[in-house]
C-alpha cells in the first residue's frame, strides 16, 4: 500500500519531516499488542516495540502509540528482529474512555478516525438518548458523526425516528439503512473514500457487524479463506485491527471501540445540545442550570413546545455524570483533563470549520 492509501496527508508530511531527516520512516499501527504493535507501512507489515526514550518520556497513555496512529519508526537491519517506534505523530482525533474499575485511567481505543457511524435500529431498541450520547463522544473526538439509523426493513415509524435522530444531531447527516437487506449503503460511499479512516459505534444488536461485513463485502469470505489455509496462526500473522476496505477506506474495529463508555465529553456535551446552548444565551442567570432560576429561556421553550422536554432531561443526565465523574478524578488526571481539553476545543473548532466547507 502506499501511504496516501493508508490515510497519508499534507499535514502529516509536515509533521514528518525532522524524522525523515533523523533517517526515520513512516508507518501506522494496525493492532496494539500491549507494548507491541503491528505496523503497516510502504511494502511492510511488521511488529514494533516502542524505543524506552518513548516510553520514558511519555506522561500517560497518550503520549503512546494506539492504533490509528501515524508513527516514525527505524526498521530493523537484523533478521527477525524488531523495528521500533521512536515518535508518534500528530492525531487528528482519538477516541478513549474510562478504564472499567478505575475512573482516572483512560483506554485510547482508536486515533485517526475520520469518520464515526454511529449506529442505532429502527425497531423497539431505538433510543435517541443513547444516540446523544455517542455523538457526544463522537464530537469530542474530533472525527466526523454520521448517524446510521438500521434495520429499515422494519419499517417501524422510520419517519418520525429520522426527524427525532436529525433532531439530536442537529447538522449531523442522518442516513437510513438496512445492513441485511442491503439498502441504502449507497450513500455510504461519500465517507469511503481512498485513504479515509471510518469506525462503526452503536449499542449492541443494532447491526455494527452485520453492516461491517457488508462494507468488508467479499474480502472477509477471502481473509477467512487464506486464514484456513494459513498454518502459522491467524492472530500473529492476519489480525489487523486497521481493516482495508474494498474501497480503498479504512476501518478501525478494535475491541472496546464499538461500544463506548462516557470518559468525558465535556465539550461533546455541549455540541451535541447546541439547541439547548443557543437558548440558554438567552438565559437571564449567565450560569443558569436551566433548573429551577427565574427567567430560565429553556424551561420557557420547553413550556412553550419547541424544546421536547425530554431532551432537557437528557441534557441535564449527561451533565451529572459528566460532573459525578469529574468530583471522581485525583490531581494528575485533572491536569490530563486540561491537556484534553484544550486538544477538544480544537478539534471542535476543526469540526466545524470542515462543516462549514461541505
Ligand atoms: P451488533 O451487535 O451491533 O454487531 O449487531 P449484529 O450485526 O450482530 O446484528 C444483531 C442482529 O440484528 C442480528 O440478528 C442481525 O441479523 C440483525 N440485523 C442487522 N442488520 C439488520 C437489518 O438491517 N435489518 C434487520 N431486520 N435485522 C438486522
Ligand atoms: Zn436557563
Amino acid at each position: 500500500m502506499t501511504l496516501e492509501e493508508l490515510g497519508w496527508s499534507p499535514t502529516l508530511d509536515a509533521a514528518f519531516r525532522e524524522h525523515a531527516d533523523a533517517g526515520l520512516v513512516p508507518a501506522r499501527i494496525a493492532v496494539a499488542y500491549g507494548a507491541t504493535f503491528r505496523v503497516v507501512g510502504v511494502e511492510r507489515d511488521e511488529l514494533a516495540d516502542v524505543t524506552g526514550r518513548l516510553r520514558h518520556d511519555a506522561q500517560g497513555r497518550r503520549d503512546l502509540p494506539a492504533v490509528g496512529d501515524w508513527v516514525a519508526i527505524k526498521a530493523t537491519t537484523i533478521a527477525g528482529g524488531r523495528s521500533t517506534i521512536h515518535a508518534v505523530l500528530p492525531r487528528k482525533s482519538l477516541f478513549s474512555r474510562k478504564v472499567a474499575g478505575d475512573d482516572t485511567v483512560e483506554q485510547i481505543l482508536a486515533t485517526n478516525v475520520d469518520t464515526a457511524f454511529l449506529v442505532t435500529a429502527l425497531d423497539r431498541d431505538f433510543n435517541v438518548r443513547r444516540l446523544e450520547r455517542y455523538l457526544a463522544m463522537t464530537l469530542e473526538s474530533g472525527a466526523r458523526p454520521v448517524i446510521l439509523l438500521n434495520k429499515a426493513d422494519l419499517g417501524d415509524q422510520v419517519d418520525a425516528r429520522r426527524l427525532e435522530a436529525g433532531r439530536a444531531g442537529l447538522a449531523v447527516p442522518v442516513h437510513v439503512v438496512s445492513a441485511r437487506a442491503n439498502t441504502g449503503l449507497d450513500a455510504l460511499a461519500q465517507y469511503l473514500e481512498p485513504g479515509q479512516t471510518i469506525a462503526v459505534l452503536g449499542s449492541s444488536g443494532v447491526g455494527k457487524s452485520t453492516l461491517i461485513n457488508r462494507l468488508l463485502g467479499e474480502e472477509r469470505l477471502a481473509t477467512r479463506e487464506v486464514r484456513d489455509s494459513d498454518h502459522r496462526g491467524r492472530h500473529t500473522t492476519t489480525h489487523r485491527e486497521l481493516v482495508p476496505l474494498p474501497g480503498g477506506a479504512l476501518l478501525i474495529d478494535t475491541p472496546g471501540m464499538r461500544e463506548l463508555q462516557l470518559w468525558t465529553a465535556d465539550a461533546g456535551v455541549s455540541e451535541a445540545f447546541d439547541d439547548i446552548t443557543q437558548l440558554a444565551a438567552n438565559c437571564y442567570f449567565t450560569d443558569c442550570q436551566h433548573d429551577s432560576e427565574p427567567r430560565c429561556a429553556v424551561k420557557a421553550a420547553v413550556e412553550g413546545g419547541t424544546l421536547p422536554a425530554d431532551r432537557l432531561e437528557s441534557f441535564h443526565k449527561l451533565q451529572r455524570e459528566q460532573s459525578h465523574l469529574e468530583k471522581r478524578q485525583d490531581t494528575l488526571a485533572q491536569q490530563t483533563e486540561k491537556k484534553k481539553l484544550r486538544t477538544t476545543m480544537r478539534a471542535v473548532r476543526k469540526y466545524y470549520e470542515t462543516k462549514d466547507r461541505t
